[in-house]
């Protein structure tokens, strides 16, 4: 249909459930991605939260790191939230041993920062390109973007200054969940990428 791009969840572990409804919801036709078939149907696909490492060991078992890794080279839009920022990023810190991301965003980040005291937060922040209303975020072992190449738009920092929402090309990426809280507009944005690949590649 002319306004539902085909949008892809990456459903290998993590809160895949939540990302496919509220695209759903959006009118995106959302396929749950586990094989490389799947992934070259998709105009655009979401990294959700969950466990970096379990969600990089399972993509080389079934195969998908490449793909994905060729898909984000080629252009595809993706948005990673939390442990999906972490996949992002060229250069993880504190990973486990061996851990490895598909990269594409020139940043550095760091898994689980905020240290035990803070495992899980909610604040409200400000998102200039989003608009004028603050968005609800929800942090959950959450990471934090501690370098960020100069292609990279900082999205949202916390009043500490510390990186939590960014952008490169058609790669967008959030240390929280707004999946969990019902605010829309990234995966709107995320949709909006999508579109435009889908035109640029019609
Ligand atoms: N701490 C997790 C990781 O390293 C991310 C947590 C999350 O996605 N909520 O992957």
């Amino acid at each position: 249909m002319a306004g539902s791009p085909r949008v892809g969840v990456l459903a290998l572990q993590g809160d895949v459930r939540e990302h496919a409804a509220l695209l759903a919801g959006l009118g995106a036709d959302v396929v749950l991605v586990r094989r490389p078939e799947e992934l070259s149907s998709v105009q655009g696909l979401v990294l959700p939260g969950g466990e970096s490492s379990v969600i990089d060991k399972l993509s080389r078992s079934f195969g998908m790191q490449e793909p994905i890794r060729a898909a984000i080279s080629a252009g595809l839009p993706v948005y990673g939230t939390c442990a999906g920022l972490i996949l992002l990023a060229d250069e993880v810190l504190d990973g486990i041993e061996g851990q490895q991301s598909f990269g594409g965003m020139d940043i550095a980040v760091r898994r689980n920062a905020f240290g035990r005291q803070s495992e899980s937060f909610e604040t409200s922040l400000s998102v200039p390109v989003l608009g004028d209303a603050p968005v609800r975020a929800t942090f959950i072992r959450a990471p934090i973007v501690e370098r960020a190449g100069v292609e990279v738009e900082v999205l949202a920092a916390l009043p500490d200054g510390g990186i939590v929402a960014v952008r490169q090309g058609p790669l967008l990426g959030t240390s929280f969940h707004p999946e969990v809280d019902g605010d829309t507009r990234f995966h709107q944005h995320f949709l909006e990428n999508a579109r435009a690949y889908r035109r640029s590649a019609a």
